[in-house]
């Protein structure tokens, strides 16, 4: 059963730096430092709607780990007693890969707090620069050592598209990471939000967003590592929260509220084009997958299907949701020809985002 998460956002509280592409008060909409009867009162509410599934406390938005210790300790002490009820299962926090060593970790373990979150952003020193980061990929490396020596789970966020980043950049900022061990990741490809560095320098004609198109081809790929590593990725995209819809708070950046299924249908278009090569021009094609890979498979208007009927001249007679199949499995037929495959175990992409047509 799915835990629900409450979240509160501590937004830009314990930075050291101001990173150029983030404005936590955009995200979180929020800027009032919380107090304890606060966390109390919304714990208590969310339980109130979690039935019988178990809740998760997440502090994100700031550095957690560079707050004053006194107040890291008012934060996570109303959590305790809640702890030790078993009224809350798990805490969780958000830092820079900076701000940690052996002290501030023991200090999180002892209050319950079982995973972390580091904002890694990028493996390339190049690219945390010109972020405006203050830390470097070692940082990160060092991080993830003391967290898995301490037991503790660590999530990473990625952000492609950064200042300097480049498609082969990106991808080889997760290769980099994923030997890590993280056991969750979110990509947020780079938004120019109102107020920040990246906002300046976007209208000063000095920064080029990527388009949606370059996001959805890098992160299909990123996503697509991911999955054959075995490391959920919990987010792709920012969240269409109210405040965007709102404010208008995007400037520019590859920001789509469907950013997810596009990039996961991408490596799905991939997967089937490799499968269609084994048929011939004019076949009429049946294909299954699971059932919650219906959409993904065929895109938004039938898009995947569209393009692969026009390079390949194939024809898409069916595609129907198959529940005996895995998540991950495919298989198309036409008359007495039937192919079964994996897209974990067929598609792979090179460092340029090519399909690697050599079988893995
Ligand atoms: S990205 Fe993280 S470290 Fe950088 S300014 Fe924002 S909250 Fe602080």
């Amino acid at each position: 059963m799915k835990r629900v998460i409450v979240p509160f956002f501590i937004p830009h509280q314990g930075c050291p730096h101001q990173c150029v592409f983030c404005d936590q008060r955009a995200i979180s909409g929020k800027s009032a430092p919380l107090t304890e009867g606060e966390i109390v009162e919304t714990v208590g509410r969310w339980r109130a709607f979690s039935a019988s599934r178990s809740v998760e406390v997440a502090f994100y938005g700031g550095t957690f780990t560079s707050l004053p210790i006194n107040l890291q300790e008012r934060l996570l002490a109303p959590l305790q007693p809640m702890l030790r009820k078993g009224e809350v299962s798990s805490l969780r926090v958000s830092t820079r890969p900076d701000a940690l060593d052996m002290e501030r970790v023991s200090f999180l373990r002892d209050r319950g707090v079982e995973l972390v979150e580091l904002g890694v952003q990028s493996m390339d020193d190049a690219v945390l620069r010109m972020a405006g980061r203050g830390h470097l990929a070692a940082h990160c490396e060092e991080a993830f050592s003391l967290l898995k020596c301490a037991g503790m789970k660590v999530g990473a966020q990625l952000m492609p598209g950064l200042p300097g980043d480049t498609s082969a950049g990106a991808i080889s900022s997760l290769r980099r990471l994923l030997p890590l061990g993280p056991d969750l990741l979110r990509i947020y490809p780079a938004i120019v939000l109102k107020g920040t560095e990246l906002a300046t320098l976007y209208a000063a004609g000095r920064y080029t967003p990527l388009t949606i198109d370059g996001a959805v081809s890098i992160c299909k790929v990123m996503l697509h590592d991911a999955a054959v590593a075995g490391v959920r990725v919990i987010r792709v995209g920012l969240h269409h929260s109210e405040e965007f819809a709102a404010g208008g708070e995007v400037v520019a950046g590859p920001y789509h509220p469907a950013f997810r299924q596009l990039s996961e249908g991408e490596r799905w278009h991939d997967l089937l084009t490799l499968v269609c090569a084994d048929f011939s021009a004019g076949d009429e094609l049946e294909v299954s997958v699971s059932p919650a890979r219906v959409s993904d498979l065929v895109g938004q208007k039938r898009f995947n299907l569209r393009r692969i009927e026009d390079r390949i001249r194939v024809r898409f007679r069916r595609v129907r949701g198959e529940a005996s199949l895995g998540l991950d499995e495919i298989v198309v037929s036409c008359g007495s020809m039937t192919v079964r495959d994996n897209i974990l175990k067929r598609l792979r992409y090179d460092g340029s985002m090519n399909v690697n047509k050599e079988q893995p």
